[in-house]
């Protein structure tokens, strides 16, 4: 094989006082390309996701127990697909398409593959995705498993309904996909809030949600008056904070939230979920609102009848996806960054390789 040349991204120092991620967080550095011992495999990463979970895992309590902290000058990790380029074990091949939860954010790793501290990886199912190999992170990954079971789990959305259902972050990679599958599950009124007029165009004009309020430049408030006449049924919460807060006020008796996020105050240094105002908690429990946490790792059980019905979907052009692509490793710092304050259309993938 001729000389490889390989690169990572690590941790550099974690945010400061303002909570706010920055590039320089982040390295990007020249490194050894593995050698490889007795059951390792060694891959080429083909692409990245960048994850709004991420900003936790940047802090050194993470605030959650089933996510750890990213140790300073090591190389970082989250969800990646990659090509095993040379193995060292029978289970696997050159040229196999692998997937994990804790991909290296580096171009040539070293995996351990088997045994009790080995890294969880997964063979890419090359007929769902179709070299579409990003498709892995967002739709037949974490974000539309969790777009869809959170709908189907926490949402109670009934078929003709007549429900109006309210999605934040909407033009993100879970709210896009969760307003275009509660449409598809019956509701009849879908409104996405996010953050420009080009996201609110999108949702509408590409997606076919009903209405998009720009909670950056509009008043949320009244604009959810106007789209929501009736009250709002459902609401995929993936942002907490003032949105949220405006849309639980004008909520029906015995709707239903579904938690699924809260990015607004990801930069604060508050437990997850952070507190509501009283006021919001007060209309909770008056219009006996369910708002249960809802996290997609608990349904792993439910992932694969999932990704055949997105699968199912996306063939038959009734679900669309976008991505936001940064070109490159060196430019996966960047794609985090970006994301974290709404620079992302769709799912934010760092496209690092070819085959
Ligand atoms: P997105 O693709 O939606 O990207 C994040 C978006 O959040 C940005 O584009 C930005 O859009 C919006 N945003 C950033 N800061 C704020 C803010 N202060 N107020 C309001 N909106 C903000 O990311 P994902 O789809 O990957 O994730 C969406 C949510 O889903 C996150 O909260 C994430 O933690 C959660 N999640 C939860 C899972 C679970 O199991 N419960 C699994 C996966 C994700 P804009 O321009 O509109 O502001």
């Amino acid at each position: 094989m001729a000389t490889l040349e390989n690169k990572r991204v690590c941790l550099a120092s974690r945010p400061g006082a303002d909570g706010v991620p920055s590039i320089e967080n982040f390295r990007v550095e020249n490194c050894e390309v593995p050698i490889l011992e007795e059951g390792q495999i060694l891959v080429k990463t083909l692409c990245l996701s960048a994850d709004p979970y991420m900003r936790c895992r940047m802090n050194l309590d993470t605030g959650t127990d089933y996510i750890s902290p990213w140790r300073l000058d090591t190389t970082i990790d989250g969800g990646g697909v990659g090509v095993v380029v040379k193995s060292n074990n029978p289970g696997y091949r050159k040229g196999d398409i692998l997937e994990g939860f804790h991909w290296p954010w580096q171009l040539y790793s070293g995996l351990d593959v088997q045994g009790f501290n080995c890294l969880i990886v997964n063979k890419v199912d090359v007929g769902l995705v179709r070299k579409h190999w990003s498709l892995m992170l967002g739709l037949f990954g974490l974000s539309g498993i969790t777009a869809y079971l959170g709908i189907k789990e926490k949402g109670h959305v009934v078929p003709d309904g007549d429900q109006t259902f309210v999605v934040s972050a909407a033009a993100g990679s879970c709210g896009s996909l969760a307003g275009q599958i509660a449409r598809l599950e019956g509701c009849s009124n879908v409104v996405g809030i996010c953050g420009s007029d080009e996201k609110c165009s999108y949702i509408t004009e590409e997606l076919g949600f009903n209405h998009a309020i720009n909670y950056k430049t509009e008043n949320v408030v009244e604009r959810l008056r106007e789209c929501c006449p009736g009250g709002i049924n459902v609401y995929f919460d993936n942002v907490g904070g003032t949105v949220s807060d405006d849309v639980i006020q004008q909520m029906t008796a015995d709707s239903h939230i579904i938690l699924c996020g809260q990015i607004s105050v990801y930069n604060k240094d508050v437990p997850y979920p952070p507190p509501l105002p009283v006021e919001t908690e007060r209309t909770l429990e008056e219009k006996n609102i369910t708002r249960d946490r809802f996290l997609v790792l608990n349904y792993v059980d439910k992932f694969a009848k999932a990704v055949e019905i997105l699968c199912g979907w996306y063939r038959k052009g009734q679900i669309k996806i976008k991505e936001t692509v940064a070109e490159g490793l060196e430019n996966a710092p960047h794609a985090f960054v970006s994301m974290m304050s709404g620079g992302n259309i769709g799912k934010q993938i760092v496209h690092v390789s070819d085959l």
